[in-house]
């Protein structure tokens, strides 16, 4: 079998029906806040079962409204994982965080809460502002025994879910749960970049239940500016509007936030398309040295990556791009990147990351691959390790 294009290992999909929606929108009153953006986020937090989505210009702004709403400053202290992209971390150094980062469970690649309570108990109460658990890959971190643990240790929880729009689990008392409903996390954020699971450009939201940090989150949105006359000092009139804080500018506009109800509209049968392309792989790979990922009878993946471990990674990293398709390793561990190792982070500080990245490769996984292109890979894939 000849596949004459390369196949990257992500790829947006824009339907008819979203280029028309865009056009309809770019036709309208407002190209930025207008209509559309309440839309999504009402839509969007009844998805995944929030009180409040803040739609924002994209999911590192998320991250770093978060730790804003959360009131993080200079020298706090934050736990995250490795395994992620440097985002999750960097949207709490823009507050001046200090970034601690917590090993993973080698079979979940997620932040492993075992070493997280290990890390916490080692330190008075009250020592971590916040844990940023990252549902990688589009498997749904535990959180409920991660907010077990923030209620003894007090701290935040800002679960960064932009992996795994979609994806649920269920809890320990038998309850679903869709990743975002923020049960036990205090925020979740997401990224509609082009290659998550919602693709507006750019893009990101963060849901909460909790009222005080959707108004910061909110006014943090656009420059700390508010008009709502329930909350300014005085009030001169009509026009009359108040800068409370220093805020920035990490609105949306109307144009993305159509593209995004539009695709919201298909993100049921995008996760399900996942989950099957997931299972062909998983079949195909069984009984070789391939390790296939293991997920827990209680979750549903959202699969934003599907990640094979492999002896030779670099060896089959080159060899697929020789046949036109493009793998991905993902993530090198945030603690090796140079600008953390400034902090006193080094290789061999989280082994079982750096294990993970030395035999990591990500292969294509998005919705509209092709069964052929599906089975050309896993042919050559196969051919590589026999
Ligand atoms: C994509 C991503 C982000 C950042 O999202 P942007 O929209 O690109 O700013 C943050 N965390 C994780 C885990 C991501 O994959």
């Amino acid at each position: 079998m000849i596949i004459d294009h390369p196949i990257s290992y992500g790829r947006q999909y824009v339907s008819d029906d979203d280029i028309a929606a865009v056009v309809e929108t770019l036709k309208s009153d407002y190209l930025t806040q207008g209509p559309k953006i309440k839309e999504f986020e009402d839509k969007f937090a009844a998805y995944v079962g929030a009180k409040h989505d803040v739609l924002v210009s994209n999911g590192t702004a998320g991250l770093h409204l978060s730790a804003l709403a959360l009131g993080i400053r200079p020298g706090d202290k934050v736990i995250t994982t490795p395994i992620t992209f440097v985002a999750s971390a960097n949207g709490f150094r823009y507050c001046g965080a200090e970034i601690v980062f917590c090993d993973i469970n080698p079979d979940t690649f997620l932040l492993d809460v075992d070493k997280l309570e290990e890390i916490l108990k080692a330190s008075p109460k009250g020592t971590y502002k916040a844990v940023v658990p990252v549902d990688f890959a589009g498997y749904p971190c535990d959180v409920e025994r991660i907010r077990s643990l923030a209620d003894e240790y007090g701290f935040a929880i800002v679960e960064d879910a932009c992996h795994a729009p979609g994806g649920s689990y269920v809890d320990s008392k038998g309850i679903k749960h869709k990743v975002g409903d923020c049960a036990y996390s205090d925020m979740t954020v997401f990224s509609y970049h082009p290659v998550k699971h919602i693709a507006t450009g750019e893009g990101g939201s963060v849901t909460t239940n909790r009222e005080d940090l959707y108004e910061k989150l909110s006014l943090y949105r656009t420059h700390g500016i508010t008009k709502n006359p329930d909350k300014l000092e005085k009030n001169d009139g009509g026009w009359y509007y108040e800068m409370q804080e220093l805020g920035y500018n990490y609105r949306i506009t109307d144009i993305q936030a159509a593209l995004g109800i539009s695709q919201l509209n298909r993100l049921d049968w995008s996760i399900k398309r996942r989950q099957e392309i997931a299972n062909r792989y998983n079949e195909a790979f069984a009984g070789t040295s391939i390790i296939t990922p293991k997920v827990a009878d209680n979750i549903s993946h959202a699969y934003h990556l599907y990640i094979i471990q492999i002896e030779k990674r670099k060896e089959l990293y080159d060899y697929l791009r020789t046949q036109n398709i493009f793998a991905q390793v993902l993530y090198v561990p945030a603690h090796t990147m140079p600008y953390y190792r400034q902090f006193g982070w080094k290789h061999g500080d989280c082994p079982v990351a750096e294990n993970y990245y030395a035999h990591c490769l990500a292969l294509p996984m998005f919705p509209t691959l092709t069964q052929e292109e599906q089975e050309y890979i896993i042919d050559k894939v196969l051919g590589f390790v026999k």
